[in-house]
């Protein structure tokens, strides 16, 4: 029978008894379907003492971050190819590991990386394999430090990320709405947390959530938890999880300077190393606020700060870019310096492929060459 929503208590949650049967189906499903991925070591493969690297399981989870299977794929091989060692990760530049990582976005993720790389050749390679002293490495969050636990290490951990939570959501019909839900889909993840196989258990249920227990329309039909799943006895399996209403993100505006040298080359300059974009380079442009400044105070800002003693064009048109938690748009604003001094960098348009340049400043540089002779990058939230 199919109960309304309304019917249901919140929070139903309840757990079915079988936690092992379920495990055990999950995984027998996971030995017949296993997605086939560079990173993984195939279940057969496991059976027959092939053991997982953790330098691969880390980089590959650290990609894998806010990031689809399909996109990283070409990076993970790349830096593999490069670095295929964690030691020989640690001794590249930042910058080489920043214009590796161009296009995959959240550039804190690639710093971090290149940190963390350093803190295991210190180890002299040898990294933690418990939750607890992963969680101390950089750039290792509950979800990264779970999943090697269990992947690399077979310890008995379950890494919980939104398709799993989803999963639990279905399975366990829990209706309170994310995020408030998140403790409690965690904990019932982590009522997994038994027993051998660990390393498969987790990737069969990121298999399960990312191949058959998609957002919309789950394949039910195909799923080894059909039978105990209580959303999809009470008609849910679609709606859940419930979800708080979003807030709409907020505007924030600025001015990017776009300066052209007496020889042709455009100033540019390094973020500073920590917050958004930290550590990559950038057109300089007025803070980022979430009024609409005037062009004039903009010019006096950096008029202080360079030799320019032209005037600024207001470019037609913006540049919009969407962040996780706000959009920015840019007006650019195109002049031409006099001199030059060594405290500045100036860089020919023809070299800002060499550079760690974020997807914003590419969108800027194309507005303000008016080409599409960089390479266009996927937006990205
Ligand atoms: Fe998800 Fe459907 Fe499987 Fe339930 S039966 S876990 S809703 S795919």
């Amino acid at each position: 029978m199919v109960r309304p929503a309304s019917a249901l208590k919140k929070s139903s949650g309840k757990k079915p008894q079988d936690l092992k049967g379920l495990k055990a189906s999950l995984l027998a499903w996971y030995d017949q379907t296993a997605r086939s991925l560079p990173w993984r070591i195939a279940p057969e493969d496991r059976r027959k003492g092939k053991i997982p690297d953790p330098y691969k399981v880390w980089l590959s989870e650290i990609m894998l971050q806010q990031t689809t299977v399909v996109t990283v794929k070409p990076y993970y091989q790349n830096f593999l190819a490069r670095w295929p060692t964690v030691k020989a990760l640690a001794v590249a530049t930042e910058d080489q590991v920043l214009h590796a990582w161009q296009g995959l976005g959240y550039y804190a993720r690639a710093r971090n990386l290149h940190a963390c790389a350093q803190e295991i050749a210190k180890r002299k390679g040898v990294w933690p394999q418990q939750e607890e002293g992963l969680l101390a490495l950089p750039g290792v969050g509950p979800y990264t430090a779970a999943a090697i636990a269990a992947i690399a290490f077979d310890q008995s951990a379950v890494p919980v990320d939104g398709n799993v939570e989803r999963v639990m959501a279905r399975l366990f019909a829990v209706t309170t709405s994310l995020p408030e839900a998140k403790s409690e889909l965690r904990d019932l993840a982590r009522s997994f947390a038994f027993g051998s196989r660990p390393g498969d258990f987790a990737q069969a249920v990121m298999d399960l959530g990312a191949t058959v227990c998609t957002p919309r329309q789950p394949k039910c039909d195909l799923c080894p938890w059909q039978k105990s799943c209580r959303a999809f006895a009470l008609g849910l399996a679609a709606e859940l999880p419930h979800r708080a209403a979003k807030t709409a993100k907020l505007t924030r505006y600025a001015y990017v300077f776009w300066l052209i040298s007496p020889e042709g080359k455009i100033w540019i300059r390094r973020r500073p190393p920590t917050g958004l974009l930290g550590g990559m380079m950038e057109f300089p442009s007025t803070p980022w606020v979430t009024t609409q400044d005037s062009p004039d105070k903009a010019q006096s800002a950096v008029a202080l700060a360079t030799p320019l003693l032209s005037p600024w064009e207001l470019m037609p048109g913006t540049v919009r870019h969407v962040f996780t938690h706000f959009i920015l748009e840019l007006r650019v604003l195109k002049g031409r310096a006099r001199r030059t001094t060594t405290d500045e960098k100036w860089v020919e348009p023809d070299h800002f492929s060499e550079l760690a340049l974020p997807s914003l400043m590419k969108k800027v540089a194309r507005h303000a060459i008016g080409s599409a002779s960089l390479t266009p990058q996927k937006h990205r939230k």
